[in-house]
């Protein structure tokens, strides 16, 4: 037997929690959803009493008289009448039951994206963005699936079975037993069946569907470099073995849900014998009539009826449990970058960055990248950061946005302390120009206004000749309106550069970060962004990080980063100076044209 992949440990407690999760959706609208319930009860017990009416109208025709059918027709008009208004109920279940889901699941959307979304850095940098839409949508229609199955599959079954096995009990306690015995017989058998043994079987065959839809997608997309390998039979086998794996554990979920299929219909059988093999004994003795006889055939067809797929509903129920398992924990998660209760707006009349005896440890790391930290920005100034991969330039700019929390000291402000700031306020004040900058599938205009999206158009024209990103829209058909990313436009590295600068343009933050593009740029690119990013430093505290070095020259002050430490702090000319200085031994170490470049 194959293993369930969820831990049963701690499946109580799974289910409490999405059971309080649903609860609390469901009470989005507090009316709907008690007006379901309401009806959808009453519905269940007028399915219920038709057998009675079934039986009444049958008495009525054997005990009356061909000439005065008036009880007759009396039992046939109350027959029809809770016909009529169970369909009209059940339909009302059906349109209360389509507001609520609608309501509850926007809500759950909602909630879930709005947290998702101030996740930390590092939570988004660890997680799948993929598998994280997925968890989001899939909790969403599963919470929907959960209330139907609920409202259109187990309460009524519930209530039904409970219902025939009381009034049974009531009038004829031998029926009662026989139905209620035989009723919880087929319940304990085919729940059992479907939860031990058809479910993990359904798991393991879904698992393989998937890593068959994993390779087809992996391989199709990397379809060049099979290619360029010849690599099509290899990936043909690959592809075999896979699909091998799938089919026999497919066969297996299947036979298994048609060997369940087969002893369910038998205990059917049973139940049927039972309760209609005991109404004609109750008959010989004299105890039931005829109209007592039909009710009870209808009523086994209405048992039978709720039964059939009572397995199929509780294997729904535990799919949607775990499927909203996911989203809870999004809901439950703590936020690791949180804003403080009395957190206020940053204000930023200058722009003067203080870092204040910094401790930070990435979580994952064993000893802190930045220990006893402390340096001073003034306001206005243009420093650039320079060291080898991994020194903590990025990290360095990180702390500046508050993407983490410190583990010691304060980084301030204009003398505000960041960590006791709105997150909103600071992101507001310090504005980032991405190494690899990302766009939206937006008109070119409102990605430029991203960072101010009440920009009038001429601001966002200005801004577009400032960053030269004028030059290259004027040439696309729709100017302006061009969307990113529609067919055949797509911009390139240096491109979508400069539509991050007019952004950072048009939001005018007092405080800058610009994170250099690592891919080497066309020259007339290059020209551009630098032209651009002089514009667009103008007055603001700016803090570059340098991945070529030809950029820093032109800077106030140039920090060199070596483990989390400053090594050396000075000018281009001051740090070029110093005989064996880590940034002259830096700046040696590039080519020819470069130190050509730099000795002029
Ligand atoms: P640089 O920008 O100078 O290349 P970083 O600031 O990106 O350097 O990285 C500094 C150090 O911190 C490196 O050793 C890197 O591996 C580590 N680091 C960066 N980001 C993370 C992270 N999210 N989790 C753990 N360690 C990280």
């Amino acid at each position: 037997m194959v293993k369930d992949k969820e831990k049963p440990a701690g499946a109580g407690t799974k289910i409490g929690r999405v059971m309080r999760f649903v609860a609390h959706y469901w009470m989005v609208a507090p009316n709907l959803f008690f007006s379901l319930l309401a009806v959808r009860i009453f519905s269940t017990l007028i399915d219920v009493s038709v057998p009675v009416a079934a039986g009444l109208l049958v008495d009525a025709v054997a005990s009356g008289k061909t000439d005065d059918p008036a009880p007759a027709i009396r039992a046939l008009v109350i027959f029809l009448g809770l016909g009529v208004l169970f369909h009209i109920l059940r339909q009302s279940v059906t349109f209360i039951a389509n507001r609520l889901s609608a309501r509850a699941i926007t809500a759950i959307g909602r909630d879930a994206f709005a947290k998702v979304q101030r996740f930390s850095s590092d939570w988004h940098a660890n997680s799948f963005a993929g598998a994280t839409v997925r968890k989001i949508t899939r909790g969403m229609t599963s919470f929907d699936t959960f209330t139907d199955t609920l409202a259109f599959g187990l309460v009524p079954a519930f209530i039904v079975v409970t219902g025939v096995t009381i009034m049974f009990a009531w009038r004829w306690p031998l029926l009662g037993l026989v139905t209620g015995l035989s009723v919880l017989t087929f319940i304990v058998v085919v729940v059992t069946l479907s939860v031990v043994w058809i479910r993990p079987a359904n798991v393991a065959a879904r698992e393989w569907d998937s890593k068959m839809a994993g390779v087809l997608a992996d391989s199709i997309t990397g379809n060049a470099a099979v290619k360029s390998f010849a690599a099509e039979e290899r990936e043909d086998r690959h592809f075999a073995d896979i699909a091998q794996g799938w089919q026999w554990r497919a066969v297996r979920s299947w036979d298994r849900s048609a060997v369940s299929g087969l002893v369910q219909a038998v205990l059917l059988l049973v139940l049927q014998l039972g309760m209609l093999g005991t109404g004609l004994w109750l008959w010989t003795q004299g105890r039931a009539t005829p109209g007592d006889i039909a009710s009870l055939i209808a009523t086994q067809f209405l048992i039978t009826g709720y039964l059939r797929d009572i397995a199929q509903h509780v294997r729904s129920v535990q799919r949607t449990v775990n499927d909203m398992d996911d989203v809870l924990e999004f809901r439950n998660a703590q936020l690791q970058v949180a804003d403080r209760p009395d957190a206020k707006p940053l204000q930023v009349p200058n722009g003067v960055i203080d870092f204040d005896h910094v401790t930070f440890r990435y979580k994952s790391a064993k000893a802190p990248l930045y220990e006893n930290f402390s340096l001073q920005i003034p306001a206005g100034q243009k420093i650039g950061l320079v060291g080898t991969s991994g020194a903590g330039k990025s990290t360095f700019v990180k702390l500046v946005q508050r993407l983490y929390d410190l583990d010691g000291g304060r980084i301030l402000i204009d003398a505000q302390d960041i960590g006791l700031v709105t997150q909103t306020s600071l992101r507001n004040a310090v504005g980032l120009v991405p190494q690899e900058p990302v766009l939206f599938h937006r008109s070119i205009a409102q990605n430029i206004a991203y960072g101010r999206p009440d920009a009038s158009e001429e601001d966002i024209m200005r801004a577009a000749k400032l960053a030269h990103v004028d030059e290259f829209v004027r040439g696309l058909p729709k100017g302006y309106q061009t969307l990113v990313g529609e067919r055949g436009v797509k911009l390139s590295g240096g491109e979508r550069q400069r539509v991050a600068i007019a952004r950072a343009i048009l939001a005018a933050t007092p405080i800058l970060i610009l994170d250099e593009a690592t891919s080497s740029l066309d020259s007339v690119s290059e020209t551009y962004i630098r032209e651009a990013m002089d514009k667009l430093s103008e007055g603001r505290t700016t803090i570059v990080i340098a991945h070529r070095l030809s950029t820093v020259q032109r800077l106030d002050r140039i920090l060199v980063f070596e483990r989390g430490k400053i090594v050396e702090d000075g000018t281009h000319r001051s740090l070029m100076a110093r005989e064996n200085g880590v940034y002259r031994r830096l700046v040696e170490t590039q080519s020819g044209a470069f130190l050509a470049d730099a000795a002029e």
